[in-house]
């Protein structure tokens, strides 16, 4: 919802009190002292009265001047009092006092007291009604959208605009190519994808990814955000949704965008009672919108998020968001290209060092980058310098890293020292045990929401038979983690958590499915068996073994796994040195692939 749809209560005050006013001026317009009709009589005897008006129901008049009295010479007080004998004309006479009949009219006191608040109030209610409809021309375009269409002349995003997510880039080619002949591509009868999902961490550029995708193939651009289609009107959303797709079906090919997907695709189900009825029937008409349409047309639905894990399922369903592409935090080299994007805008001194920059900055990502380059460029104008140099870079990345410190989004020195010893201690495990997966890549780039570093590996052949020895192997290699932590540090952190439990469902399966333990012998051991009719998941069901079986499998697995734990601190603990040479690196570069590593180890 935007700034100026919002429905003020002040301007609704402030009718009230138009209102009020107004009325308290009547009022005091006409305010002649009401006196009881006795006291009247008396002042009739008394003879104070100069002269009367009698209306219908009330007597109206005017009394003798008291000499020096408020109201001058001449002028008595006015006095007002209900008529209760209506056969008083004799008394009058008999007291001298001039009367007459006369009509009442109180048309010009009811139209001031009635009509003037109620053309207040409409004027009010216009004003109020101009304001919510905003630049929307009218009320019948009140469920159009507000999606601005992107040219491909004001555009002007290219993918050399977004630097450092090169694996994005060409996954996103395909798209393009069909982008720019979607006869070519129908003709033969390839499949096009229809929704492609951007998965990543905020400000990787994955807003611009799109647009770049548009700006490259030269088709329109239709953008949205998922919190802008959640509507304050019941059924707006969903309106807007239908709308959108009928816009880009006219200007395919084309791409609609939509940002913040979680906005509008969280999950359905429990929880929400009530209450948000409108985004669910947005997501349903977003559903069908992406069913019906035909993949021919050409038009292409990107949508971002960070957060893929609580979309709704039925938004990742084939022929939905079927494709998702990766745009993750930018490595050192990344951030370099990204850096020298932004650079382009800024006049720098030729000893600015890029890549220094660039390693000043581990966690930022392409919007923290742009903002560091600005703030330096502010630095050096309010320093009166012409060219940007060092020395402002330094100080910005000081100023950015402070701020998104307390954010909470960059991770900080010390446990970046304990990721990099922690993934290291996989990879070096891995690489001397012999019979393991080679190791592909190891980084310490933070992904998704647990993982703060990873290793990668990947295995040389398709595998269906697993050795003994193997199963071993991976489980030390999984606990080499935690023993280079226990081995720097002489302390363990939380971080191991995912490998141990990778580690023993491992060791389970040897004992229980495979009959690799001693003690348990060559036997089937069924995991817990559910009843087919009863498949409710946290309900476990009966074990077909006895309580000590149970018991001895629970301290099979613990031997296991800590005879591998054993294993592989003793192979670290000898390679304490090589283990804080490849950290120290791999701190540096943050990413580090295994034929680099491999030559270091052996170089060693
Ligand atoms: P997201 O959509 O992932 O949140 P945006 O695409 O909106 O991020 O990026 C915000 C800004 O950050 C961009 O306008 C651009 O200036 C900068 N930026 C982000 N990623 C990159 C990148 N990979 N290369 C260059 N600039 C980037
Ligand atoms: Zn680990």
């Amino acid at each position: 919802m935007e700034k100026h749809h919002q429905f003020s209560l002040w301007y609704v005050l402030l009718g009230v009190w138009a209102v009020l006013i107004i009325q308290n001026i009547l009022f005091h317009f006409f305010s002649i002292e009401t006196i009881p009709y006795s006291k009247f009589l008396d002042l009739v005897h008394e003879g104070k009265i100069a002269e009367v008006a009698i209306s219908q129901n009330q007597i109206q008049g005017r009394m003798i001047a008291e000499k020096g009295g408020p109201d001058g010479p001449g002028k008595g007080k006015q006095f007002r009092t209900v008529r209760v004998d209506p056969e008083i004309s004799q008394l009058l006479a008999q007291n001298n006092i001039t009367f007459k009949g006369e009509i009442e009219s109180t048309f010009f006191r009811d139209l001031l007291s009635w009509v003037v608040p109620i053309f207040v109030f409409v004027g009010v209610w216009l004003f109020i009604m101009r304001r919510m409809m905003g630049q929307q021309p009218g009320f019948m375009s009140l469920g159009k959208n507000k999606a601005k269409i992107y040219m491909h002349e004001d555009l002007n995003v290219t993918f050399d605009d977004v630097a450092g997510v090169d694996e994005s880039k060409t996954e996103m080619m395909e798209v393009i190519e069909y982008l720019k002949n979607p006869f070519k591509f129908t003709k033969i009868g390839g499949m096009i994808p229809r929704g492609i999902l951007l998965v990543g961490p905020p400000g990787t550029g994955k807003t611009m990814l799109a647009k770049a995708a548009a700006g490259e193939s030269g088709v329109p651009f239709f953008s949205l955000s998922g919190s802008e289609f959640v509507e304050m009107f019941v059924g707006l959303g969903a309106a807007r949704v239908r709308d959108l797709f009928d816009q880009a079906k006219q200007k395919a090919p084309c791409i609609i965008f939509i940002d913040e997907l979680d906005a509008l695709g969280k999950a359905r189900g429990f929880g929400n009672m009530g209450g948000h009825d409108e985004r669910e029937q947005t997501l349903n008409q977003l559903l069908v919108e992406m069913d019906g349409f035909d993949p021919q047309i050409g038009v292409i639905l990107m949508a971002a998020t960070n957060r893929p894990e609580i979309l709704d399922p039925a938004l990742l369903r084939p022929g939905r968001f079927d494709r998702q592409i990766l745009v993750d935090r930018p490595d050192k080299t990344g951030r370099e290209a990204i850096l020298k994007v932004h650079l382009k805008k800024v006049q720098y001194d030729s000893s600015v060092d890029v890549e220094k920059v660039a390693s000043m900055t581990p966690g930022m990502v392409g919007a923290d980058l742009a903002n560091l380059v600005n703030e330096a460029a502010l630095l050096a104008v309010r320093r009166n310098k012409e060219k940007v140099f060092m020395a402002e870079f330094e100080e910005a990345v000081e100023r950015v890293v402070a701020g998104l410190e307390k954010k909470n989004r960059l991770i900080n020195p010390k446990e970046r020292e304990i990721v990099a010893y922690h993934e290291m201690g996989h990879a070096l495990a891995s690489f001397f045990l012999p019979g393991s997966d080679p190791v592909r890549k190891i980084t310490i780039i933070p992904r998704g929401i647990a993982a703060l570093g990873y290793t990668m590996q990947v295995p040389t052949e398709d595998r269906f038979l697993m050795k003994k020895t193997e199963l071993l192997n991976r489980i030390a290699t999984l606990l080499g983690g935690r023993a280079a932590e226990a081995i720097i540090f002489e302390d363990i952190s939380t971080g191991a958590h995912n490998d141990l439990a990778k580690a023993t469902d491992i060791a389970k399966s040897m004992v229980k499915e495979y009959g690799m333990s001693e003690k348990a012998g060559q036997v089937y051991l069924s995991p817990e068996k559910h009843s087919p009719f009863l498949n409710i998941p946290g309900m476990t069901g009966t074990a077909d073994y006895s309580e000590f079986t149970a018991e001895m499998i629970d301290a099979e697995i613990r031997d296991i796994i800590s005879k591998q734990y054993e294993t592989v601190v003793d192979i670290l603990s000898g390679k304490k040195d090589l283990l804080k040479k490849c950290a120290d690196l791999l701190l540096e570069k943050e990413t580090i692939d295994g034929d680099e590593l491999r030559k270091i180890i052996e170089a060693f």
